[in-house]
């Protein structure tokens, strides 16, 4: 089964077809990095990134951007109230999410840009976009003209009288329509400014991401995600400000997530409902809350509260219990290299029935099913008094190929157990006993590899760590 995905654009699943085949570029739009990231921010970085895994597994080369909004009014508005400069301010914030995110398992992105790193390639496409008669100058802004762009409102599924019905009309002389919007803000006295044909100013939000995809990735790209609050107005002004540069698609598949509430609310600041990330895993395990984000399909809203956090610790212990408890047998079984084909082929069913829920527009709780069907097979086996070794592999590797891609399990250390090291000493000294050199051997080096020290003594064998 190829994998499918819903775009946005066309409102519906598509084949996905790379541009490049064994290739894919996305682009995911960052955060501003004014503050510390709540949960909801985490549900887009948490599911773009089991994208991006789950295609990597796929043998895809995938080339991953996501930016840092580093300079823009609410980033003027708290370094003032912080009294710090908006460099200084951006510095702190853009450490406390990449710490944020590794705690949650994300793997690091490609490249995060910022947008003070891109200054001249944004004005060099706001120049672009005036040259073309798609913006003007207004007393020092830079204005994009949507009425240029026929296709403005494709995105969001709205055509240009719908929006104006729905914009509040503010009182802005300098635009010609109240549609149109910023590509270049002229500063204030005192505030952050860059040198441009257009005077002192700063970019305007939607811009940058139009900037920096071309810049980093292409004329059109695979995929570019975000939060389904960013369909309009944001992604639909960047379809508009490079596609009129370019004359080609931006993407070719815009995948939005849903939201995250809480207890059935939206979380808002004035409901102060919000809860950060760094503040949750004081609380709870990161695996956790990764584990509770994909058990939804991430077009659903999703619903934090104490009740579903409780739910998604039971079951990822379930699985983490399979997965320590197989990793444990395997340091006393026995070294066969014979597996029962039955047991072959339920797993590799169980891999393809993942397989065929992810290629299903990302179908992380359906996949997660399959999960626990591999779950349910090793505890199975693991009932066994006799287990072999090569059986409990098949069974780990299938578990790490799956998390590979969902990132929900915690590596428990290597170390032996005092009980497990005694028992291996034990059966040793039974395999020479019975001449089963290859296997006493095989203990020996499995010790040596873990640190532990074997001495023979009058007493018996004695056993230290290194
Ligand atoms: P913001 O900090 O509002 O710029 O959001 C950064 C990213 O998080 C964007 O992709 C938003 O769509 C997303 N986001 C913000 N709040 C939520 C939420 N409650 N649930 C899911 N995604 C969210
Ligand atoms: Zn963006």
């Amino acid at each position: 089964m190829t994998l499918r995905v819903y775009n946005t654009l066309t409102r519906k699943k598509e084949d996905f077809v790379p541009i490049e085949p064994g290739k894919v570029k996305m682009y995911v739009c960052g955060p501003t990095v004014y503050n510390y990231i709540h949960i909801g921010n985490g549900r887009p970085v948490i599911f773009f990134d089991v994208v991006r895994r789950y295609l990597e597994s796929q043998k895809y080369e995938v080339t991953y951007i996501t930016n840092f909004t580093d300079v823009d009014d609410k980033m003027i508005r708290k370094a003032e109230e912080l009294a710090v400069t908006v460099p200084e301010l951006a510095e702190t914030f853009i450490q406390a999410f990449l710490d944020d995110v590794k705690t949650l398992g994300v793997h690091d992105a490609t490249l995060n840009p910022r947008v003070t790193e891109n200054i001249q390639e944004i004005i060099d496409f706001i120049a672009a976009l005036v040259e073309k008669d798609f913006a003007y100058e207004a007393r020092g802004d830079v204005y994009y003209r949507t009425s240029k762009f026929a296709e403005y409102g494709k995105l969001s599924n709205q055509n240009l009288e719908e929006l104006q019905y729905g914009i509040r009309i503010e009182v802005d002389d300098r635009k010609e329509s109240p549609q149109d919007f910023v590509l270049w803000k002229a500063a204030k006295p005192g505030e952050i400014y860059w040198d441009s044909p257009w005077g002192q100013g700063r970019p305007g939000w939607h811009i940058e991401c139009s900037a920096m995809v071309r810049k980093y990735l292409g004329e059109t790209i695979d995929i570019h995600g975000g939060g389904q609050d960013l369909t309009f107005p944001h992604h639909e002004c960047e379809i508009a400000q490079t596609e009129a540069v370019t004359g080609h698609p931006m993407a070719n598949y815009w995948l939005h997530n849903a939201f995250l509430n809480i207890d059935n609310e939206k979380m808002s600041k004035s409901l102060g409902n919000g809860i950060l990330i760094r503040d949750l895993v004081k609380q709870i395990k990161p695996q956790v809350f990764r584990f509770f984000m994909l058990s939804a399909h991430y077009r659903n809203p999703l619903n934090f509260s104490d009740e579903s956090l409780k739910q998604a610790s039971n079951a990822l212990e379930r699985i983490q219990n399979a997965y320590d408890n197989l990793k444990h047998r395997l340091t006393t079984a026995s070294a066969t290299n014979e597996i029962e084909s039955a047991l072959t082929d339920r797993l590799a069913a169980i891999a393809s029935q993942f397989d065929d829920k992810m290629n299903d527009d990302f179908n992380t709780p359906d996949a997660i099913t399959a999960v626990f069907d591999l779950v349910a097979e090793a505890n199975l086996y693991l009932q066994q008094e006799r287990v072999n070794a090569a059986a409990l592999q098949l069974f780990l590797d299938q578990l790490q190929a799956f998390d590979q891609t969902l990132g929900i399990l915690s590596q428990q250390s290597d170390e032996l157990l005092d009980e497990e090291i005694e028992q291996l000493i034990i059966e040793r000294t039974e395999s020479r006993k019975s001449k089963n050199w290859a296997r006493a051997d095989e203990i020996r080096d499995l010790l040596t590899e873990k640190g532990i020290f074997l001495e023979d003594t009058p007493q018996g064998i004695r056993w230290r760590r290194k």
